[in-house]
């Protein structure tokens, strides 16, 4: 039961604040900060105490406000291991920046030339030499960019056809993710829908029928995050291009990934579903919008590319100044670009390099890497005498580590079904939930997947700068 007397005995705020260690949380986190935990502590503490609970001590209130402090610090944006196998892992921010890009990004933190000319001492353009790079790289006459890719399809809609009809195949109506849907971007731009075709099937003259007086843009949209299979036919780039020239109306392709080249035959083959920029202009589009931080492996960018009148109406649009990119994605992108630039592959760029990564060599990495787990765990690790057993068979105790053929992906919402062959540390033997939720919660926290009740550390997303940190992790997480 509750003693009333006992609310009394509740240490005051200032008596909390007064205890010798409340100045150095104080200057870690500010007086102000500090207060209003001790407050809300109280108030927690004061119900407990009001159903029967013990009264805190001054010190007591003081630590679980440090610790309420200290969690609320821990949400800031942190570095991790990236052990999932997903190259592009929108949640951990896309594409990792190359060492150059993050040289770029470095020089840019302080005062630089965003929107100077160095030779005329006045203003300059903050996506000139920008878009001139990207231009090079697309075989266009023009680029601009933008915040991301869904600014860069946003900005193409309001600027080539504000108030007039877009044209778009039933089948390519898509969601991106985070509620951007196709139908709901294009009122947003102040657009109207034309849609054509059935969700499976749209012919050439299905777009040639819809096309009318206030007809401003003919749109394709690349089909990222999901597949159609079947009975099915699409509307080529090349086609929709003959139509449009027909009609004197612009052709515009979001291609969405941010490929470039065409992949055929070379290390990128597997992303022969991508449709690769150059190949959508010079099929005849007018207009290309892509990301940079997917396959391209660059900052958080869109890139809107083509025609040098139609680009040009997009970057004097004064949607353009809300969604201009910032002088940090501005370094990082001119930097990837130019790694583009040198090599179709460009290999230096991480992402290029992990998405290209052959299994033989991941295979090595992840031997040598389970080989120095192993020998500074040595026997708290079960012996694996069992090669060939399924997890069931291992009970719960001793974790056991060993190293498998593994599934990555893409991610990004690029080629969904397409896996990249891997290469992994597989750990079973130990609660999964509880050891991947250590690994999280490790000096440096390492995202790893759970499958088939089994921890899998897939190398092909563990950068060569994140090895030391992931055998340091594993062994604090297993020892
Ligand atoms: C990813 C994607 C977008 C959005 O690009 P963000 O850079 O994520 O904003 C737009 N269209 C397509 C086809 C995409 O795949």
């Amino acid at each position: 039961m509750s003693d009333p007397a006992a609310l009394s005995r509740l240490p005051a705020v200032d008596a909390v604040l007064r205890l010798p260690d409340a100045d150095a949380l104080a200057g870690e986190h500010g007086r102000q900060r500090l207060a209003t935990a001790v407050r809300d502590e109280l108030a927690q503490a004061r119900a407990r105490v009001r159903a029967g609970g013990e009264v805190p001590t001054a010190a007591e209130v003081l630590d679980d406000a440090r610790t309420r402090l200290d969690s609320a610090a821990a949400r800031r944006v942190r570095r991790v291991v990236n052990a999932t196998g997903v190259v592009v892992h929108t949640n951990l921010g896309r594409a990792p920046l190359s060492d150059a890009a993050r040289r770029a990004v470095t020089e840019a933190l302080g005062y630089a030339t965003v929107e100077y000319d160095l030779d005329t001492g006045e203003r300059g353009s903050r996506t000139g030499h920008l878009g001139d790079l990207a231009a090079e790289l697309c075989g266009t006459e023009a680029a601009t960019t933008v915040n991301n890719g869904a600014a860069g399809l946003l900005l193409v809609l309001a600027a080539l056809a504000g108030g007039r009809e877009v044209v778009v195949s039933r089948g390519e109506l898509i969601e991106i993710g985070g509620s951007f849907r196709l139908p709901d971007v294009m009122t947003m731009a102040g657009v109207r829908l034309v849609e054509v075709g059935t969700t499976n099937r749209t012919r050439p003259d299905d777009y040639r029928d819809a096309i009318g007086p206030d007809t401003a843009l003919l749109l394709k949209v690349h089909r990222s995050n999901f597949r159609q299979v079947g009975f099915t036919r699409e509307v080529t780039t090349a086609e929709l291009a003959a139509i449009g020239r027909a009609a004197s109306i612009p052709v515009v392709h979001d291609t969405g990934s941010g490929l470039i080249h065409d992949v055929a035959d070379g290390p990128l083959a597997a992303f022969a579903d991508e449709p690769p920029a150059r190949r959508a202009l010079a099929d005849g589009a007018d207009v290309v919008v892509f990301s940079g931080d997917k396959l391209l492996g660059g900052p958080q960018a869109g890139i809107v590319a083509g025609r040098r009148a139609l680009v040009d109406r997009c970057a004097r649009h004064p949607l353009a100044r809300a969604l201009r990119i910032d002088k940090l994605q501005r370094a990082a992108l001119e930097a990837t670009l130019l790694a583009h630039l040198r090599n179709a592959v460009p290999t230096d760029v991480p992402s290029v390099a992990m998405l290209t990564a052959d299994p033989d060599a991941l295979r090595a990495r992840a031997e040598a890497l389970a080989a120095r787990v192993r020998g500074q765990l040595g026997d708290r690790l079960a012996v694996d005498d069992l090669a060939g057993a399924s997890s069931s068979d291992v009970p719960h105790g001793r974790p056991r580590l060993r190293v498998e053929p593994t599934d990555g992906v893409v991610g990004g919402g690029a080629l969904p079904g397409t896996t990249l062959p891997s290469w992994g540390l597989v750990i079973d033997g130990v609660d999964p939930d509880r050891l991947a939720a250590r690994l999280r919660h490790g000096e440096v926290p390492v995202v790893c997947r759970i499958e088939r009740d089994r921890v899998i550390a897939d190398v092909r997303t563990v950068a060569s700068d994140d090895e030391q940190e992931l055998v340091a992790m594993l062994v604090a997480a297993l020892g």
